[in-house]
């Protein structure tokens, strides 16, 4: 058996530490299972100095040290592995998640400290990795779905692993191994009542990807979106595309592992991270979510006050939830059921109010939808978390206007994010060129850059300048259309002159059509 230490990359600096990760947490429970010994240092929970790995990688004797994020954890991935590998010369370095997915060969030649890594799923990958590693075999030529190096650091990526069929397969996550109390204390959110005067809140998990196509959004291959192709030099590359595997846990899955999480850890919240309930209920025809629903209140978790028809307080007991929803797929019948066994809230990324916009974006929503999201929401008693973005390659004043007017109809306040090119997400491919152009060349500087999702980046609106959009993002929250009308009578006959801001480009990494992944049988 391997002696494996996974690091929790620190994550969204400016706040405090909010999410147990899950997918460590399952890669954790998955090495268990298969005999090893595991540890974590969650960076992210301990928020210590970063050279305190130092000490944590010399504690013991590591076979492997493990480490993964999304994009946005990079920059702390980047000195982490510095200092793993300074540290522990002789553990395996494996990293993996959407960081390395999206991106593979560029990460390994920015941080040459990695040995191995995982590409998309790595439920049947990682414990190869860490079989080989047992057996003093670092060779992974063999194993699916990993990059690794040859002896002069030149990166190689493998043929793709399938997705695995079954998720009920999948063991629980290992949260005990991570500090709870630290999360527990960042409860709280200001989304609902409920999840305002959460205690003890945990995230779970009850499906993979989205059968949509958001130009902004990444799978990042757990959804059955992505190939490994030969490239034009001949190279193994990842190539993105509209391919779907769509897969959800059981009912009866879901509900088990929350009736744990009660018992054990007397939750009072859950919180589904799934990147869009309704799309799974959709491809369920509608069975999913009720079936869910019906077996979360029967498991009496279902919240006193929405048994009972009271006012949430104090005395409340049972498991309140939240999710993401989709305004053109949700269904009122479901989100009265919802309600019932205690959804508090749902996200809605309505991202504009624009028909021009919203066509072009691949969301399968339109203006008249959006709107009437909020109402149907709210009918069911369920509170609508609109997300608003601006900067999409198309934005012009006239479809600004046209989110303004609608947040006004509304009476909805927003202060939008700024359109971002996310890696593995079709906008990044189409404008990498153009991304590059504003970093000087130097894209490493611009995921380094990604790190705060709050902040103005590359743009990708073809239109406007950065400065326009922090001047726009700051019109749509005052909701202020004379400040519209006058930055157009000002901009608009100049913009008329110029050529585009960004011009959008073909990628070898991005597959415009509908070819799955491979699924295990
Ligand atoms: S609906 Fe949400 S999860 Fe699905 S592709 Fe769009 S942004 Fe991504």
């Amino acid at each position: 058996m391997a002696k494996i230490l996974f690091i929790n990359p620190v994550v969204r600096e400016e706040d405090v530490p909010r999410h147990i990760p899950y997918g460590i947490a399952l890669l954790a429970a998955i090495a268990m299972k298969e005999g090893h010994l595991v540890q974590v240092y969650d960076a992210n929970a301990h928020r210590l100095p970063l050279d305190t790995i130092i000490e944590v990688c010399q504690a013991d004797d590591w076979d492997a040290i493990c480490i993964g994020g999304l994009t946005t954890t990079y920059n702390y991935i980047k000195k982490a592995c510095k200092l793993i590998k300074e540290s522990a010369p002789n553990a395996q370095l494996i990293a993996g998640g959407g960081f390395l997915t999206s991106m593979p060969h560029e990460i390994f030649e920015w941080i040459p400290e990695i040995d191995v890594g995982c590409i998309g799923e790595s439920f049947v990958t990682f414990p190869e990795v860490l079989k080989k590693i047992d057996n003093k075999d670092v060779n992974y030529s063999d194993v699916l779905g990993v990059i690794h190096r040859d002896l002069t650091g030149k990166s190689f990526l493998t043929n793709i692993r399938p997705n695995i069929k079954d998720l009920d397969t999948l063991p629980w996550p290992a949260w005990h191994l991570f500090p709870l109390d630290i999360y527990f204390a960042n409860s709280s959110n200001l989304f609902s009542e409920e999840s305002f005067t959460s205690k003890r809140r945990m995230d779970i998990n009850g499906s993979f990807g989205c059968g949509l196509t958001c130009k902004y959004c990444w799978h990042l291959g757990t959804t059955g979106d992505m190939l490994v192709e030969e490239n034009d030099n001949g190279e193994n590359d990842v190539v993105f595309t509209y391919g779907r595997n769509i897969r959800y846990h059981s009912a009866d899955y879901i509900v088990s592992m929350v009736k744990h999480l009660h018992n054990e850890y007397d939750i009072d919240f859950a919180a589904f991270i799934d990147e869009n309930l309704m799309t799974m209920d959709v491809a369920s025809k509608g069975t999913w979510l009720k079936e869910l629903c019906k077996k979360w209140i029967e498991a009496g978790l279902q919240p006193t006050c929405r048994q009972q028809g009271i006012p949430h307080d104090e005395n409340c007991k049972g498991v309140h939830w939240n999710g993401t929803s989709h305004a053109g797929l949700h269904r009122p019948e479901t989100l009265k059921l919802m309600y019932e066994a205690g959804c508090t809230h749902l996200v809605y990324g309505l991202e504009s109010f624009d028909p021009t916009v919203l066509r072009n974006l691949g969301k399968g929503s339109n203006a008249r939808k959006n709107k009437q999201s909020i109402a149907t929401c709210l009918a069911s008693g369920i509170k609508p978390i609109p997300n608003i973005i601006i900067g999409f390659p198309e934005e012009s004043f006239e479809s600004v206007r046209n989110t303004i007017e609608a947040l006004v109809e509304l009476g909805i306040t927003a202060k939008p994010h700024f359109a971002t090119a996310y890696p593995g997400s079709e906008w990044y491919y189409a404008y990498k060129d153009s991304i590059m152009e504003q970093y000087n060349q130097d894209l490493e500087a611009y995921i380094m850059d990604l790190g705060d999702a709050s902040k103005i980046t590359a743009t990708i609106s073809h239109e406007f300048s950065p400065m326009q959009l922090l001047g726009l993002q700051q019109i749509v929250y005052l909701k202020d259309l004379r400040l519209l009308d006058l930055s157009e009578q000002h901009w608009a006959p100049v913009q008329e002159k110029l050529t585009p801001v960004i011009q959008p480009k073909m990628s070898f990494n991005l597959k415009t059509v509908k070819e799955a992944g491979p699924l295990a049988s």
